[in-house]
């Protein structure tokens, strides 16, 4: 149950409930923390067994994203949206226009976007009746299909392991294994056959493995279970999350772990276990960032260039993660929650300075509203 307690604890600002049963409508939103900017974080639509596993999902989700905005060097916070039902039944142009109106009612503290069992179709209708929506198609002004920038992001995220792990940071001869060929796998694949590593892949759909030969011919396909102990420079998880746990960490021969899936990590543990075993764990949440990266330009007008520009800073943040891991010897993912953080009481600090304020013109005996 949702109690201010829970909130409080988990350092949540607001938490909405939404409903219109003209449309079936049933909706939360979690605004985690707005220090930084709008709370911005996509709308996920899943069939939740009770309501209680969408509170705790969306609380969660909302919470990542007040991390990932702020360690991305983003002026936003941290929201998230579920809406619950099955997105293959119950899915109308009436109840995303409706969630549509209830994300305008909130006046921009929160900004929604794509994100699992949600499609351009979909931010199409909520972009219908609000503007706080990103991740609009392309014709309509916005930066379209995210995955072959999030795909960039977790190039740069590689490219600064492989200088952490090996000196430099080519990857010609490189070997990538990645788990997940889906919209960011692939465009990762064809990122590394750019630069000349070698790819050994699996997936699960029949139509991703055929896809991958027919474009990456010299790519080596082996089944799911065998991923996890391919002799490989990296590891690249772009599947599902917890993917790093108990039992795939003992058989994992890689030098560094960093992909696309978010919460790699099983348990926060895990990152620990990566550490003393010697393996470099890039923070997903950072590397993973080009998809929000890329959405934040729609706020200035987006254009490509403006938008690959942001993300090289993948490279530049990811060493900065690593030299504060070494620094206060703390696993890569704890240091990663320590950059964000750092960056949120900073910008609360300078926040403390009266600004001064502005007088306007005023009748003659009315008051100053201060
Ligand atoms: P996707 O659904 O297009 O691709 C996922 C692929 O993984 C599919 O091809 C699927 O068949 C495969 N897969 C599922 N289970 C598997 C298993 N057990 N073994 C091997 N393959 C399996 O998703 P996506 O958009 O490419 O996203 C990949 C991951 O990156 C997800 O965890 C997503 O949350 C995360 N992510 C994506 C974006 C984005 O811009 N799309 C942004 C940030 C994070």
């Amino acid at each position: 149950m949702l109690t201010l307690e829970k909130m409080y604890s988990m350092g949540h600002e607001e938490v909405v409930f939404f409903q219109d049963k003209t449309c079936g409508l049933k909706a939360i939103v979690g605004i985690h923390d707005t220090t930084l900017g709008p709370a911005l974080g996509g709308t996920r639509m899943y069939p939740y067994a009770s309501e209680e596993e969408a509170l705790v999902d969306v609380l969660r989700l909302s919470r990542g994203m007040t991390y990932k905005n702020a360690i991305s060097g983003l002026n936003l916070g941290g929201g998230k949206a579920v809406i619950i039902g099955d997105p293959k039944k119950d899915k109308s142009e009436a109840l995303f226009r409706s969630f549509g109106r209830f994300v305008e009612s909130l006046n921009g503290r929160y900004i929604t976007a794509e994100d699992v069992n949600t499609t351009v179709e979909d931010i199409e209708h909520i972009f219908t009746e609000t503007n706080y929506v990103t991740g609009v198609a392309q014709q309509y002004g916005g930066s379209g299909n995210p995955a072959p920038y999030t795909a960039l992001g977790v190039f740069r995220g590689i490219e600064a392991s492989v200088t952490k792990a090996f000196g430099n940071r080519s990857l010609k001869g490189k070997t990538v294994a990645i788990q997940g060929v889906g919209s960011v796998g692939f465009e990762l694949a064809k990122l590394l056959t750019e630069v000349g590593a070698n790819i050994v892949y699996t997936d699960v759909s029949e139509r991703g493995i055929q896809k991958m030969k027919e474009s990456f011919p010299h790519a080596k396909f082996v089944a799911p279970n065998d991923i996890f102990s391919v002799p490989c420079d990296v590891y690249a998880p772009c599947a599902l999350g917890a993917s790093v746990n108990d039992e795939t960490i003992p058989q994992l021969k890689c030098k560094i772990v960093c992909g696309a899936a978010n919460n790699q990590l099983k348990e926060d543990r895990h990152g620990l276990i990566l550490k003393e075993k010697g393996i470099l764990y890039a923070p997903d949440f950072l590397v993973n960032a080009g998809g929000v990266m890329n959405v934040s330009i729609e706020f200035e007008g987006w254009a490509d260039s403006k938008s690959r520009r942001m993300i090289d800073t993948i490279y530049d943040k990811t060493l900065q993660v690593f030299s504060i891991s070494d620094e206060q010897n703390i696993p890569v993912n704890k240091a990663a929650d320590v950059m964000a953080e750092n960056r949120i009481t900073s910008m609360k600090n300078i926040k403390n300075s009266y600004l001064g304020v502005k007088i306007n013109h005023r009748m003659p005996g009315q008051k100053r509203r201060f």
